[in-house]
C-alpha cells in the first residue's frame, strides 16, 4: 500500500534541506562553554542599525494594538523609503520574508517540471533548493577559481533555461566578477531568461567600479536585483529583503507572494536602517580592519583563503575540515563547513568584532596543533 508519505512529490522526497550555522544557544545546551563566539552565518556583529532599533522601540510604545493588526501587505514605508534611497519605482519592488523569499518567489512564479535554472557550483545552496522544490532541473556550472565562469555559464543556456542564479559576491566563497564580464555575459543571454543577480553582500564591497545591479537594470528588462537587510544592516531576525526589477517581472513574482510576507515590526525597521548610511560605512570598515585581522591571522598559521568580497572568509584548511569544526566548537567557536557546497576542505568564517576574530583565531591555533600532534 502507498504510504500518505510518498505522496510527497518526488522532487520535495528527495530536496536534503538547508543547513543553517549552529545557534549559539544550541551548542550552549550541548556543552558547557565560557563564552560562545559564532561566525557561522555572515551575519552583522555590530547587531541592528541604530536608527532600526529607535524606530523599532519607538514603534513598540505606540499603540500596542497595532501590533494586533496584519502589517500592510504592500509594505508601503519600506517601498518607499527604498524608492527614494534607490531611485526606483514602487512598481519595481518586491518585498520578502528575507531575500531568501525573493529567490523562491522568482522560482515559484518561472520554473516547473520541464525547466532549467543555471546557476554555478559552489553558489549559494538556495538556488538548487528553490529549483528543486517546484519541480525544474538544476545546472551548476564548474566554477572557475571558485568563481562562477559566466561565459560556461552563458553557453550552458538552452531552450529549456528560464532563470539563471548569479550571485555578487558569492556565498560561501567570496568571489565576485566585474561589470566588464557581466556586460558580456547578459549580451550572451536571450531576453527570455530572466537573471537574477543577488547582492546579499553588496554593501561590503568597497571598490567603486564594482559592478552595481541597480545600475544596470534600465538596460535589461529580464533582470532582478535581489539585496537584503540581513547583512549589513543587521536584521537578520526579522527577516527582510527585497527585489529590484522591471514592473512586469515585479508584477509577475508578486503574484506568487504571500499577501503578509514582510511583518510590521521588519518593515518598520527595515525603513529606518536603509537610510542608515552611517551604520553601513561602520559596518563596512570594522569587516575591511577584520578581514585584514583574519588574513594575518591565517598567515601567521600557513592557511590561505579565498580572496573575499563578502563579510567572510573561505578558508582553505588543507585537510578535511569536518573535525577541525567539531574541534573549534568544543572551544565555543561556531564557523560553517562547507562540505554541503563541494568544499570538503574548506571552512566559511564570518568577520566578527576584534577580539571575537582574536578569540577564534587562538582557537584556530590550539585546534590545529592538537590536530597536528594526534595525526
Ligand atoms: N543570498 C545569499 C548569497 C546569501 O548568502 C544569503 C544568506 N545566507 C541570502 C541570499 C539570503 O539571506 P536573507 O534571506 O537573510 O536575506
Amino acid at each position: 500500500m502507498t504510504s500518505y508519505l510518498q505522496q510527497a512529490r518526488p522532487c520535495v522526497q528527495h530536496l536534503a534541506p538547508y543547513q543553517p550555522g549552529k545557534p549559539i544557544e544550541e551548542l550552549q545546551r550541548e556543552l558547557v562553554l565560557s563564552r560562545v563566539v559564532k561566525l557561522a552565518s555572515n551575519e552583522n556583529p555590530l547587531g541592528p542599525s541604530p536608527k532600526a532599533l529607535a524606530a523599532l522601540q519607538k514603534a513598540l510604545q505606540g499603540d500596542p494594538v497595532e501590533l494586533g493588526r496584519y502589517p500592510d501587505g504592500n509594505g508601503f514605508i519600506l517601498k518607499q523609503a527604498l524608492s527614494q534611497r534607490f531611485g526606483v519605482s514602487l512598481d519595481a519592488i518586491t518585498l520578502g520574508n528575507g531575500s531568501n523569499d525573493v529567490l523562491e518567489l522568482v522560482a515559484r512564479a518561472f520554473l516547473g517540471e520541464g525547466d532549467d535554472a543555471i546557476f554555478s557550483e559552489h553558489a549559494f545552496a538556495v538556488y538548487p533548493l528553490a529549483v528543486q522544490a517546484v519541480g525544474a532541473r538544476g545546472i551548476a556550472v564548474p566554477a572557475r577559481d571558485y568563481g562562477h565562469d559566466l561565459p560556461a555559464m552563458a553557453a550552458a543556456i538552452t531552450a529549456a533555461t528560464k532563470v539563471i542564479f548569479l550571485a555578487n559576491p558569492n556565498n560561501p566563497t567570496g568571489t565576485w566578477f566585474e561589470a566588464a564580464d557581466f556586460a558580456a555575459f547578459m549580451a550572451q543571454v536571450p531576453r527570455h531568461v530572466v537573471v537574477v543577480l543577488d547582492e546579499a553582500y553588496g554593501e561590503f564591497v568597497t571598490d567603486p567600479h564594482a559592478l552595481n545591479g541597480l545600475s544596470e537594470l534600465p538596460k535589461h528588462p529580464n533582470l532582478l536585483i535581489s539585496r537584503t537587510l540581513a547583512k549589513a544592516y543587521g536584521l537578520a531576525s526579522l527577516r527582510v529583503g527585497y527585489a529590484v526589477a522591471s514592473p512586469e517581472i515585479t508584477n509577475i513574482i508578486n503574484r506568487v507572494r504571500q499577501p503578509f510576507n514582510v511583518n510590521s515590526l521588519a518593515l518598520i525597521a527595515a525603513a529606518a536602517a536603509i537610510t542608515d548610511d552611517e551604520f553601513v560605512a561602520k559596518t563596512r570598515e570594522l569587516n575591511q580592519a577584520g578581514m585584514q585581522q583574519w588574513l594575518e591571522g591565517l598567515s601567521a598559521l600557513d592557511l590561505k583563503a579565498m580572496p573575499s568580497r563578502g563579510n567572510f572568509l573561505c578558508v582553505d584548511m588543507q585537510q578535511n575540515a569536518a573535525p577541525l569544526y567539531q574541534a573549534l566548537l568544543r572551544e565555543g567557536v561556531i564557523v560553517r563547513p562547507v562540505d554541503n557546497y563541494g568544499l570538503p576542505q574548506h571552512l566559511r568564517i564570518t568577520i566578527g568584532l576584534a577580539e571575537e576574530n582574536a578569540f577564534a583565531l587562538n582557537a584556530l591555533q590550539r585546534v590545529l596543533a592538537a590536530h597536528k600532534a594526534t595525526s
